[in-house]
C-alpha cells in the first residue's frame, strides 16, 4: 500500500574547515571541506498530488522559491525522471535552517525530498543511486543526506566519513539579508588576485580532525578555518563585529558558517551555549554532530 504522505528531516551544517583552491577551468573551486551536521533541522513532507506543487512556512521563507527552481522540487523531478514516471507530489517544507545563511538550508531540503519521494514512490533506490542524485542537486547536497561529520574533496561532494569524539556546542547567529554563495566566490577570487599570492592546494588539517576525534572543543576552536571568511566580511563588513561580540560574549572561537552571512560560535559547554545565546540577539543553540535526512 502507498502512503499517504512521508515526512523527512534533514540536518544544517558548519564547515569547521572550508579550504578553497585555486578556480578551476570549469568556474568551480577544489575545496577540502569539512563537515559538521548541527541540530537545526528542516522537514519535507511528501504527499501524492496532481503535479509538482511546493508549499513552504517557517522562518524567513520569502527568500524561498515555491517553484520548480526550488532545490527539493529539482530533487522530486530529478528522481522522477530516473525511474521513468511523474513527479505528481506535493512538497511541503517546514524551514528552521535560515535561508541563504550559509547552512545549507536549501541542500537540506533537497535531501529531504529525495528521501520523503524515494519512499513516497516506493522506488527502492540504493544509497549510492540517491547519493549520485545528490551531487547531481549540489555540492552540499550528499553531505545533507549523510549527516555526521565528513571530509568531502572535489568540488565537496565526495565524502568520507569522519569519527566524533564527542558532542560540539553552536551558537549560531543569523542575518536578515542572505548572501550569494558565487559572489562570495567570486569576492575571494578577487581578493586572492588583489592580493597577488599564490593559492595553495587545499588539504584537511590533520589537527582538526583530530580534535573532531577527541570531541575536543578547545583544540577543535584552535583550528578553525574558513578560507571564505575574508571574502563574506568583505561584502558584509559587520560579520566582523559579530565574530567579535561571540568572542566577548565568551565563545572559544568565532567564524563565519560557510559563504555566510550567519556566524558559528563554538561553546566550551551547553551552559557556555545558553549564556552566549542569551546575550547575542537572532541567536540559536545547535549541537553537532547531528544525524542526516531521516524519516520521521
Ligand atoms: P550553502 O550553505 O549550501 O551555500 P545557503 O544555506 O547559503 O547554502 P540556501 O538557504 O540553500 O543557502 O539558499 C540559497 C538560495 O537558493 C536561496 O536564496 C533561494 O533562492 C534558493 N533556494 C532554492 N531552493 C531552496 C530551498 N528549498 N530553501 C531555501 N532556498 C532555496
Amino acid at each position: 500500500m502507498t502512503a499517504a504522505s512521508v515526512t523527512v528531516r534533514a540536518p544544517a551544517k558548519v564547515n569547521v574547515q572550508l579550504a578553497v583552491g585555486d578556480v578551476r577551468p570549469d568556474g568551480f573551486h577544489d575545496l577540502a571541506n569539512v563537515f559538521l551536521a548541527v541540530g537545526l533541522h528542516d522537514e519535507v513532507t511528501a504527499s501524492p498530488a496532481d503535479g509538482l506543487r511546493i508549499t513552504a512556512e517557517g522562518r524567513d521563507i520569502e527568500g524561498v522559491p515555491l517553484d520548480e527552481t526550488n532545490l527539493a522540487a529539482r530533487a522530486a523531478i530529478l528522481l522522477a525522471k530516473r525511474y521513468g514516471i511523474e513527479p505528481d507530489v506535493r512538497l511541503h517544507i517546514v524551514k528552521d535552517i535560515p535561508v541563504a545563511g550559509g547552512m545549507a538550508g536549501g541542500s537540506a531540503d533537497a535531501a529531504a525530498a529525495l528521501v520523503a519521494c524515494d519512499a513516497l514512490w516506493e522506488t527502492g533506490a540504493s544509497r549510492e543511486e540517491l547519493l549520485a542524485i545528490c551531487a547531481e542537486l549540489g555540492s552540499d547536497v550528499p553531505f545533507s543526506l549523510v549527516g555526521g561529520a565528513a571530509l568531502g574533496v572535489g568540488r565537496g561532494e565526495q565524502l568520507t566519513p569522519l569519527e566524533v569524539g564527542g558532542s560540539f556546542h553552536w551558537v549560531f547567529v543569523t542575518s536578515e539579508v542572505g548572501l550569494s554563495t558565487p559572489a562570495v566566490y567570486r569576492e575571494c577570487d578577487r581578493l586572492r588576485a588583489e592580493g597577488g599570492t599564490s593559492v595553495p592546494e587545499p588539504v584537511a588539517d590533520p589537527a582538526l580532525l583530530a580534535a573532531l576525534r577527541a570531541g575536543d572543543a578547545r583544540e577543535l576552536a584552535r583550528t578553525l578555518s574558513n578560507d571564505l571568511q575574508g571574502a563574506a566580511v568583505s561584502l558584509r563588513p559587520e560579520l566582523g563585529d559579530t565574530l567579535a561580540a561571540g568572542v566577548a560574549a565568551g565563545a572559544l572561537a568565532a567564524i563565519v558558517s560557510g559563504s555566510g552571512p550567519s556566524c558559528a560560535l563554538l561553546a566550551a559547554d551547553r551552559a557556555a551555549g545558553e549564556r552566549i545565546a542569551g546575550a547575542i540577539p537572532r541567536s540559536h543553540l545547535a549541537v553537532g554532530p547531528a544525524r542526516g535526512a531521516v524519516l520521521v
